[in-house]
Formats: C-alpha cells, sequence, structure tokens
C-alpha cells in the first residue's frame, strides 16, 4: 500500500485490489494456508481480530470485513466506554487487509496474518484508523523530505499463571546462558518463526527480570515497524503456547519488579543522509535531527500518555529500572527518556538513533509512530533544540539541580500523563478530534477501573491483556 497520501476505495481501486486479492489467495492456498487472521489494534492497545477462509480474501480486499466502530471505546477489561465522537452500537467500518502485508504464520499451520486499514462504507479512510493516522504522519514527513526508520524492541515474560501468580519459564539469572540453556528450543523456535515471516531478527537475550526476554528487528519504514512489533507479538505468543508457556507483553508482570518495554528507535533522514550524524552539533546530530529530537523530548509528558496508556504502565516507569522515568536526554543513558544512540565510530551514519525508553507495550504502535513524528516534525518547525545532556541516573540530582537542567520526572500516574496529553495541541490536530478523544475516554475508563486497585491486583488483572 502506498504512503504517499490517502487512499479512497473507489470503484476501479476495489477492482484493482480484489484482483491483487485473489492472486495472494492463490499463493496462499498453494501453501496450505486456509484461514488469514485480520488484525487491527485498538486504543486498549490489544490486538483484535476477524478471521477469514483464505477464498474470501478476494472480496476482503475490495469490500473489506465489517465492524463496529465501538472497538475504538473499548477498554483493557473488554468493558464498553463512549466518548464525544466515537461509541455506540451505531454504524459499520470496513476491515481492509493490507495485501503487501499478508504473512503465513509459522507457528500456527494453516493460518496467515494480515493488518487491516478501516474504511468507512463509502470507502474513504476512517478518522478512527489509527495505522491510517500513522501513514498520514510518514506522508505528512516525506512532504518536507523527510523519513524516519523505526524499529520497536520487544521485551516479555515467559511462563505461567499459578492463581494469579506469574510462575517464570526459567530459573536461571538475568541476562544469564542458564536461561538460554532452560529455553533452548523455545528460543530458537521463536527466532525462526518470525524469520520466516520475512522479519530480520538482529538479536535475542534474555532480560533483567524474572523469565524475561527480549527480540530487537531491524528498523524499517515506520508503519511496517509498527506491522512487525504486533506480528512478533502474536509470534511469540503463540511458540510459548506450543511449550505449553504464557508469555506477558504488560509493562508490569510482577508488582514492584523490573517491567517490559516497548523502546522505540527512530533515525530521520534526508537525501539518504541520517540527520542524527555526520552534522555540525552535538555527537554529530544536524540542526533538524536535533529539533526533531527537540520536539519530542518537550512532548514527553504528552507523549507517554500515548506511549505508556495503561494504569499498570506506571508500576513501570519509575527510576533506576532502566525505563526512562526522567523527561531528559543523553548520549547512551539508559535511565533518560530520550537515549541518544550514536553507534560505533565508523558507522555512526547508518546505526545513529534515537531510541524512546519511556514507553512499553500496552501501547498501540500505530498510534506512537503517528504521535512521534508530528511532535518531532513540530519541533522541526519550530527550530526546537535540546536541553543540557543528562549523564547517570537523574535520580541522584536534587529537585533544583533537575530544574536548573529542564529535567523532571514523567508523569507518575495516567492521570497525571492524560492531563498533559489533554492539553496538546500538537498530538490533538494530528490524530483529529475524534481519534483523541476516543483515546481520552479509554484512558478516563481505564483510570475510572483501577481507581481502588492495589499495584498486586492491576498487575494480576492486566498480566495476559496485551
Ligand atoms: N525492562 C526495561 C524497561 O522496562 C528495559 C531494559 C533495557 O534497557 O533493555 O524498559
Ligand atoms: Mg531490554
Amino acid at each position: 500500500m502506498t504512503e504517499s497520501g490517502p487512499v479512497v476505495l473507489d470503484a476501479s481501486e476495489r477492482v484493482r485490489r480484489s484482483h491483487l486479492g485473489s492472486e495472494v489467495a492463490l499463493r496462499l492456498a498453494d501453501a496450505e494456508v486456509a484461514m488469514i487472521a485480520l488484525c487491527w489494534v485498538d486504543n486498549a492497545g490489544i490486538t483484535r481480530v476477524k478471521a477469514i477462509p483464505t477464498g474470501r480474501l478476494e472480496r476482503a480486499a475490495g469490500w473489506g470485513i465489517g465492524m463496529s466502530p465501538v472497538f475504538d471505546v473499548f477498554v483493557v477489561d473488554d468493558s464498553i466506554t463512549t466518548s464525544k465522537h466515537i461509541g455506540g452500537p451505531g454504524g459499520d467500518l470496513r476491515l481492509v487487509p493490507d495485501l503487501d502485508r499478508v504473512t503465513p504464520l509459522a507457528a500456527q499451520p494453516g493460518w496467515a496474518w494480515a493488518p487491516v486499514d478501516r474504511f468507512t462504507q463509502e470507502g474513504t479512510g476512517y478518522v478512527g484508523c489509527s495505522r491510517t493516522f500513522a501513514r498520514q504522519m510518514v506522508s505528512r514527513a516525506s512532504k518536507q523530505g523527510l523519513i524516519a526508520q523505526v524499529s520497536f524492541e520487544v521485551e516479555w515474560a515467559v511462563g505461567t499463571d499459578d492463581n494469579g501468580t506469574f510462575v517464570p519459564a526459567c530459573a536461571g539469572p538475568a541476562y544469564g546462558m542458564t536461561r538460554v540453556i532452560e529455553l533452548s528450543d523455545y528460543g530458537r523456535e521463536v527466532v525462526e518463526a518470525i524469520e520466516q515471516q520475512g522479519i530480520v531478527a538482529e538479536q535475542f537475550h534474555p532480560e533483567y527480570a524474572d523469565g524475561q526476554m527480549e527480540i530487537s528487528v531491524s528498523p524499517r519504514d515506520p508503519v511496517g515497524a509498527a506491522d512487525d512489533s504486533v506480528l512478533v507479538r502474536q509470534t511469540i505468543r503463540a511458540v510459548s503456547q506450543r511449550h505449553g508457556f504464557q508469555a506477558s507483553f504488560a509493562p508490569s508482570v510482577v508488582a514492584g519488579g523490573v517491567g517490559n518495554g516497548g523502546h522505540v528507535h527512530l533515525s530521520l533522514w534526508r537525501d539518504g543522509q541520517n540527520l542524527l550524524a555526520g552534522g555540525p552539533g552535538r555527537y554529530g546530530m544536524t540542526a533538524d535531527g536535533e529539533a526533531f529530537a527537540g520536539g519530542v523530548l518537550s512532548a514527553l509528558p504528552a507523549l507517554v500518555a500515548v506511549g505508556a496508556p495503561s494504569v499498570a504502565s506506571y508500576l513501570r516507569l519509575v527510576p533506576s529500572h532502566w525505563a526512562g522515568a526522567y523527561q531528559c536526554w543523553g548520549r547512551e543513558n539508559r535511565e533518560a527518556a530520550l537515549r541518544l544512540v550514536t553507534g560505533s565510530s565508523g558507522e555512526q551514519d547508518v546505526r545513529a538513533n534515537l531510541e524512546v525508553k519511556c514507553f512499553d507495550l500496552s501501547a498501540n504502535p500505530y498510534l506512537v509512530i503517528g504521535s512521534l513524528i508530528a511532535t518531532g516534525l513540530a519541533g522541526i518547525s519550530e527550530g526546537a533544540t535540546l536541553p543540557g545532556e543528562i549523564t547517570g541516573d537523574p535520580v541522584s540530582l536534587s529537585e533544583a539541580e533537575l530544574a536548573e537542567r529542564g529535567t523532571r520526572r514523567l508523569a507518575q500516574s495516567l492521570g497525571e500523563s492524560v492531563s498533559a496529553l489533554e492539553a496538546s495541541d500538537v498530538l490533538r490536530e494530528a490524530m483529529g478530534d475524534p481519534m483523541f478523544e476516543a483515546f481520552l475516554a479509554v484512558r478516563r475508563a481505564e483510570i475510572e477501573l483501577f481507581a481502588d486497585a492495589s499495584p498486586a491486583d492491576v498487575v494480576a488483572r492486566t498480566r495476559w491483556r496485551w
């Protein structure tokens, strides 16, 4: 699918897509794919699905599959709220699979997966479609000659649930080879399945928390990276299940422990040049590279509501947990919400990127992409600059020192970040009122849902939701 502007499903586009759909269906049938899972991510960060037999792909490609818009106000516990523009039982949308991303699933034989764009019955892009929003922001950047390359890191805890208690699938130490030996077949099968599905896995390692693992995949176009993030997680889930385990991508798996991050790496390019390297600024940043980073950094209090959107997110987003709990930047500083990764000498022009560490995997990756690009572009149009770099753990600085360096702790609750998001004109304009209000409504409903819950209760009720 093109990323160059609004797509309208007029009569000829429907015919073209249906034709392509029938070709893809033939290839899938040859590969013995019987069913296709058409997936989208809702405002609670949950991947929802409608599935079709492969023989229906021709029609689905041109006309889509019906779905209610009410899913935009689904809450993490499957209760349903409402919002200013979206909500209620009326209306219908069409889920239209992106044929370029139809992927046979290695760990679910006979199944394929495809992300969908959501259209109105009239064939126009739906105002609540987060994938369309991400694509619109990519196109806004490309009109300024800017191309972003993105990858999402995926951390998860693998184990089982014993009456609400998480039981890790391995006992070995953090980053320990013991864990890789304990889960040797599992780890290999996860990586093989991801690679068989056309995604380049760069590395796999045991993480810090009990039973925690991580996979990094290669950067690519932003919408493709968000799709990868969805597909990688569903693949990990499917392989886990084959081994009798569950995979938790929740921000907090055990209250008080180190959580799962969903760090986003982003580099910005113009005319084939990485704007975070080879320039006259600090660590080789160009003026536009720094301005983009400055736009993201100053918008972080609001962005956190998008990238750390659940009540559980704030159990993870605490100092000295490598979660990036402070609104600051620093070269290779793993306690800074915005880490500048310069890469090693000799490859900085290729590798330099910004890592947004404060985000987690309860976020909708398409909203994350669109919001990061929107705030970065706002930084460029304002000629933003970065404040002083923070080295070391900001928790060691006094309030006065933090203030002097323009740094402060990011939100400590969803309520706090929601207030910052409500005040963000940039994000309201970028998302458009219907999407923005529906997203806020889901946040407010989740705050209410867990108003009286203890951290342990929040964790037990959300551990397996995303
Ligand atoms: N698990 C940490 C988090 O919550 C991140 C660890 C790391 O730096 O990779 O984000
Ligand atoms: Mg990690």
